[in-house]
């Protein structure tokens, strides 16, 4: 298990429910998306209305599930949450939507894993709150029509591409969530801090902030072992030099990277000379799924200038070369 995963693991799930923000004013940076929302959540409160269905799509970890119970509790209603492998067979959605009180909020996570034929039942319960369910089979099978009450759909998905046209054309409302920068971080870093009461200095917060891969969830993981850290090793405060100390240990440089991504990026200025490579070699190079290296690794290399998609392959950049001490190659 990396430390610098951005999915969730076993040990995050507790920590993580007891730092989620309740309200918007809580959530901290994006402040796009929590401009749009706070519009589009008063305008339907003064309409009386239930909030328009909502996608939220961006990398693991940057607080979608996050949002989705914010968006609940600033409509006061209930949230329901279940995700898209989660729902096998119509009778499972049909059970959740009839459920819903007025105005709930449905939240499905990886909603573009949802199966076909889920998503063909899921089409009129947004766009006209009823469900079209067959019961019985061959001859006897016949349609029937349930009403629903009026709810939200809050989608979320890490790949706003692999969802199909008319699924993202019923969402009113369509929200990027992008890397958090440092700051943002570092405001992260000392909210978790003081929830939990752990003692830490500004310095230090930005020390986990800037190797957080623009990422809160890692932010508050990384928070969680660098205090470990101070309790063993000090006095339980953690100072600059001791989140150093720490993070050192961790295996996390200063810029984010880990074993894993030194692997990637070395593997493409040795084996392949900085590229163009393909995917699947540099898949193969290093072991790793080339979906992985797709979804998990590469978008916050991308983000951050270590590699670049061309039509010919991926490139290691300049910024790569220099920052494992490599001489960049004079191109021709
Ligand atoms: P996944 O889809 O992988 O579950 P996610 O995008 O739904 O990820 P969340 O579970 O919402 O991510 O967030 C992960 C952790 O980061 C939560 O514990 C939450 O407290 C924290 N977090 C996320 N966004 C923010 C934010 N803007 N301000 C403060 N904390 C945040």
């Amino acid at each position: 298990e990396r430390i610098i995963s951005s999915e969730a693991n076993q040990f995050d799930e507790q920590f993580e429910l007891s730092l989620r923000p309740q309200k918007l004013t809580q959530y901290i940076g994006q402040h796009k998306v929590k401009e749009s929302l706070n519009i589009f959540i008063e305008a339907a409160k003064l309409r009386k209305e239930s909030l328009d269905h909502v996608l939220l799509y961006g990398p693991p970890g940057l607080g979608k599930t996050t949002l989705a119970t914010i968006i609940s509790n600033e409509m006061d209603v209930n949230i329901r949450l279940t995700s898209g492998p989660a729902i096998e067979r119509p009778g499972d959605l049909a059970a959740i939507v009839s459920s819903l009180e007025p105005g709930d909020v449905l939240f499905i996570d990886e909603i573009h894993r949802l199966p076909r034929a889920i998503e063909e039942v899921l089409y009129p319960a947004m766009e006209d709150f009823c469900l079209d369910i067959v019961v019985g089979k061959g001859p006897e099978a016949r349609s029937i029509r349930l009403d629903l009450p009026p709810f939200t759909l809050v989608g979320a998905t890490t790949r706003a591409g692999a969802l199909s046209a008319p699924l993202r054309d019923r969402f009113g409302v369509l929200l990027r969530l992008d890397f958090y920068d440092e700051a943002s971080l570092e405001e992260i870093v000392l909210r978790s801090s003081q929830l939990f009461d752990i003692e830490i200095d500004r310095l230090a917060a930005r020390e986990i902030a800037c190797r957080s891969r623009g990422t809160p969830r890692i932010a508050n993981r990384l928070l969680k072992r660098v205090r470990d850290y101070a309790q063993v090793i000090g006095d339980g405060s953690i100072s600059h030099t001791l989140a150093n100390q720490a993070l050192e240990l961790l295996q996390v440089d200063p810029r984010g990277l880990d074993h894993v991504d030194h692997k990637l990026l070395v593997s493409m200025i040795e084996r392949f000379r900085g590229g163009p490579v393909g995917l699947d070699t540099i898949a193969a190079s290093i072991g790793e799924e080339r979906l992985t290296i797709e979804d998990v690794y590469e978008p916050y290399l991308m983000q951050m200038g270590f590699i670049q998609r061309t039509p010919r392959g991926r490139i290691a950049t300049k910024l790569a070369y220099d920052h494992f001490g490599y001489t960049y190659p004079e191109q021709t």
